[in-house]
């Protein structure tokens, strides 16, 4: 058995920290050699460079590194900023990376990690959504692999291992709806920031627990499927399923369909993402975690349409897709910068998705666009989208 060298970016997030409890498993098949934070969580991220040992920390600022410098372990380099992580990650002597930064702050290391062909699993969605031909093209030409670590996304490869790619009709995600799903929109403008992240069925950073409660995380994860598995969006659906079990389903030409089941729980998916192609036995349990528990468990598993009037974030995806030319990295930043101003209290939670769909309209009617082809020009949609979305949040004030 092989033991390979694995770097964890967002270490102290609720990702990392999921994919650090499966390391913890596995000790004799990954090695942490590089730990990566913003620093908000200088404790945390001291606990765990003492009990991983990395070679190498990267925290976002200077001030982070400070903040934790004189207590580090002996024979631990650490550094800080963007270019110092793209460094470490394209350093060499690392087999697989998971990211699991928030938003496209994650790009640039999750392409770096790529074009020195390190495997990629990846929860960082955003960049995906930023870039997903673009590190595809960077995967191919390093023959680096991208293992998707989002449930939908690693359920979907499970179950496209059942058979051929043009034997693909479409994919169904599912989504669990999130905490609004039988509220009346009319409510909404009122909801806090701790309504809107107190999840039913997952526990998430807050980020992301905003874009499901506006099913922007769907229409985040169809651009994401798209460029994961080049399938047009016309071919991909959206299920609700309130309970989170069923993670998605591929159906195949002949009527088949394969859906892949396990507890609502990341250490699922990550552990599928950080062993593939082999699976790994996961801690006895007991039989709570196995299939027949679960759906002993469960008096039933229901399925619905989305509503699109009351949740319009999927289709804005969908758009932004067809249109390309930048479009899914201007949506992806402005819904960024719609929910930083959210959680901050500078915006309603029913500005947030009107404020993309602004921004997307922009993009067609006077941005036209053109695909990025490099990091950096992906990167510029992502700073066009925010500048917009600013903009359209102060007129929504005003
Ligand atoms: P989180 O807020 O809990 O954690 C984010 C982590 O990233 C933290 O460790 C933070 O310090 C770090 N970070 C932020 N900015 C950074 C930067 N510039 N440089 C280095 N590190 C930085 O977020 P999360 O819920 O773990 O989500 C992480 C990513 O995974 C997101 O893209 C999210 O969409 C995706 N994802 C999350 C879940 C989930 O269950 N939480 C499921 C699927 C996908
Ligand atoms: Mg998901």
């Amino acid at each position: 058995m092989s033991v390979r060298t694995l770097a964890v970016l967002g270490a102290t997030g609720s990702v990392g920290e999921a994919a650090l409890a499966v390391a913890r498993r596995h000790p004799d098949r990954l090695a942490v050699s590089l730990l990566a934070a913003g620093g908000t969580r200088p404790v945390r991220l001291l606990e765990l460079a003492r009990e991983f040992r990395p070679r190498r920390i990267v925290v976002a600022t200077a001030a982070a590194a400070e903040a934790i410098r004189a207590e580090l372990p002996a024979g631990a380099e650490l550094r800080w900023g963007e270019p110092a992580l793209v460094d470490a990650v394209g350093a060499g002597g690392i087999d697989l990376v998971l990211t699991a930064i928030v938003g496209a702050a994650g790009l640039r290391p999750a392409a770096a990690a790529l074009a020195a062909g390190a495997d990629l699993a990846l929860a960082n969605k955003e960049a995906m959504v930023a870039a997903g031909p673009l590190l595809r093209r960077l995967a191919a030409d390093s023959e680096a692999k991208i293992l998707p670590v989002d449930s939908e996304h690693a359920a979907i490869h499970q179950a496209l291992r059942a058979g051929r790619r043009r034997e693909v009709r479409r994919l169904v995600l599912t989504a669990s709806g999130g905490p609004f799903l039988d509220r009346d929109p009319a409510t909404l403008d009122t909801v806090t920031p701790a309504e809107a992240t107190a999840h039913p069925t997952w526990n998430m950073g807050a980020k992301i627990s905003v874009d499901s409660a506006t099913l922007m995380n769907k229409g985040l994860e169809l651009i994401e499927a798209s460029y994961l598995f080049d399938v047009p969006g016309s071919r991909i659906d959206i299920l609700i399923h309130p309970q989170s079990l069923v993670h998605s389903i591929v159906e195949f030409r002949d009527g088949n369909s394969i859906a892949q089941i396990s507890a609502n729980d990341m250490e699922y998916p990550i552990r599928y993402a950080l062993s593939h192609p082999e699976r790994w036995p996961r801690p006895d349990d007991g039989a709570a975690s196995g299939l027949s528990g679960l759906l002993e468990a469960t008096s039933e598993l229901q399925f619905r349409k989305v509503a699109p009037e009351a949740f319009p974030a999927p289709s804005l995806a969908r758009e932004a897709l067809v249109r390309g030319n930048g479009a899914p990295a201007a949506l992806n930043a402005a819904n960024e910068t719609a929910v930083a101003a959210f959680l901050d209290g500078a915006a309603s939670f029913t500005a947030i998705v009107p404020a993309v769909a602004e921004v997307l309209d922009r993009h067609d009617r006077e941005a036209g666009g053109t695909e990025p082809a490099t990091v950096d020009e992906a990167l510029e949609w992502d700073s066009w989208g925010r500048r917009q979305a600013r903009e359209v949040l102060a007129q929504l004030r005003g």
